[in-house]
C-alpha cells in the first residue's frame, strides 16, 4: 500500500511565499503582483475557477480582478481588450478563462496576449522555452506535478513517465518538462494500443484525459508513482460505493453537495502504488499555487528583479 501524496502541503508553502514577498514589495515599492482574469459569457464552471483564482490572490496580497464580458462579443471586441490589458503597467499577469464562446478563435486570443504576461503559460512563445528548456512561463498543472515531484524527492532521471493526456494545458507540457527533467517520457492518448500494457511500465505515470477511475490498478507498476491530475464528478451512489466502499467523508459529500470528486485513476490504484495523488486534495491545490507564483514573477521579471526579496 503506497502513501498519498497530498498536495496542500506544498501549496501552503508556495503561497506562504507568495505573500511573503507580495508583502516585501508592497512596502518597498508601494505595488504588488496584478492578475485579470478574463471571462467571457456565463459559463458556471469557469465562474467558479475565475472566482476561486480572484479569492486566492486577495488573500495573498496581490491585485485582482475579473474583467467578465458577455458571451456575445466579436473577435474584434475581445482582441481590443486583450491589447488594453497588455498595455496597464499595474497588471502583471492576464488569464484567459477557457472555454471561450464557438465565435472566438482561442488561438488567436492567446497569441495576442503580451508573452510577459502569459501567467497560463499557453501563449506559443511560452511553450516553446519548454521545449528549449528555457526560462519562460510553464501552465500551472504541469509545473505542480513537477513541484510535488521534486518535493517528495521522486527520482524523474532516467524513469519511465508515462503521461496519458496530450493537450498544451497539462499533457503534452509536462511531457515535454519530463523530457527537461532527464525522464524517458512516453505521451499516451486515444489512438494508443495497448495502454494499460504501455502505463504498467511507468516509474512515474500521469493521469490527464478526464475519464473517471479509467486507470485500473493494474495499469500501475508496483511501487510506481501515480500523478491523477482528472477531476470528474460522480453522483450515482452506487459507482461513488465501487469507488470508495463505505468511506464516510465521501458518503457525506453526496448527501450535502449530490457528487463526490474522482480522478482518472481507481482509487484502489493506491494498493500496487508506492505513492499517488488524491483526489480531491493532489494537484488542485498545486494548480492555483503555481498560477500565484506565476503572477508573481511575472511582476519581478517585467521590473527586472532577479534578487530574492
Ligand atoms: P483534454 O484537453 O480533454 O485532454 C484529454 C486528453 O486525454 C486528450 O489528449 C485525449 O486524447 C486523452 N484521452 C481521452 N480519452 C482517452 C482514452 N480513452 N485513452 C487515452 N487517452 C485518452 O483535457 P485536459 O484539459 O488535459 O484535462 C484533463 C483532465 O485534467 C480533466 O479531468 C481536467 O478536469 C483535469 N484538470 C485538472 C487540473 C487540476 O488542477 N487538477 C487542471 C487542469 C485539468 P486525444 O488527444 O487523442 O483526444
Amino acid at each position: 500500500m503506497g502513501i498519498w501524496l497530498e498536495g496542500k502541503p506544498l501549496a501552503e508553502k508556495i503561497k506562504e511565499d507568495v505573500r511573503r514577498q507580495a508583502a516585501h514589495f508592497q512596502q518597498t515599492m508601494g505595488k504588488v503582483p496584478g492578475l485579470t482574469a478574463v471571462l467571457v459569457g456565463e459559463n458556471p464552471a469557469s465562474q467558479v475557477y475565475v472566482r476561486s483564482k480572484e479569492r486566492a490572490c486577495k488573500a495573498l496580497g496581490l491585485f485582482s480582478e475579473i474583467l467578465a464580458l458577455p458571451g456575445d462579443i466579436s473577435q474584434a471586441f475581445l482582441e481590443e481588450k486583450i491589447d488594453e490589458l497588455n498595455g496597464r503597467n499595474e497588471i502583471d499577469g492576464i488569464l484567459v478563462q477557457l472555454p471561450l464562446p464557438p465565435q472566438i478563435d482561442s488561438y488567436a486570443i492567446i497569441c495576442r496576449l503580451s508573452p510577459d504576461k502569459d501567467v497560463d503559460g499557453l501563449h506559443p512563445f511560452s511553450l516553446g522555452t519548454i521545449l528549449a528548456n528555457k526560462t519562460g512561463f510553464r501552465p500551472c498543472t504541469p509545473l505542480g506535478v513537477v513541484a510535488l515531484l521534486k518535493e517528495h524527492r521522486i527520482p524523474i532521471e532516467g524513469r519511465d513517465a508515462v503521461v496519458i493526456g496530450r493537450s498544451l494545458l497539462v499533457g503534452k507540457s509536462l511531457a515535454a518538462m519530463l523530457t527537461n527533467e532527464n525522464g524517458t517520457v512516453t505521451t499516451c492518448h486515444s489512438k494508443t494500443k495497448d495502454l494499460s500494457q504501455v502505463c504498467s511500465r511507468a516509474d512515474i505515470l500521469v493521469a490527464a484525459m478526464g475519464r473517471e477511475v479509467f486507470v485500473k490498478p493494474e495499469f500501475v507498476k508496483p511501487g510506481a508513482t501515480v500523478i491523477d491530475v482528472g477531476i470528474n464528478s460522480v453522483s450515482d451512489p452506487a459507482r461513488v460505493k465501487e469507488y470508495f466502499g463505505e468511506d464516510e467523508k465521501r458518503q457525506k459529500d453526496l448527501q450535502s453537495k449530490g457528487y463526490t470528486l474522482v480522478g482518472d485513476v481507481h482509487p484502489a490504484a493506491i494498493e500496487r502504488a508506492g505513492a499517488m495523488t488524491p483526489v480531491p486534495g493532489g494537484i488542485g491545490p498545486l494548480t492555483i499555487a503555481m498560477l500565484m507564483q506565476n503572477t508573481l514573477d511575472a511582476f519581478k521579471r517585467r521590473r527586472g528583479i532577479t534578487a530574492p526579496p
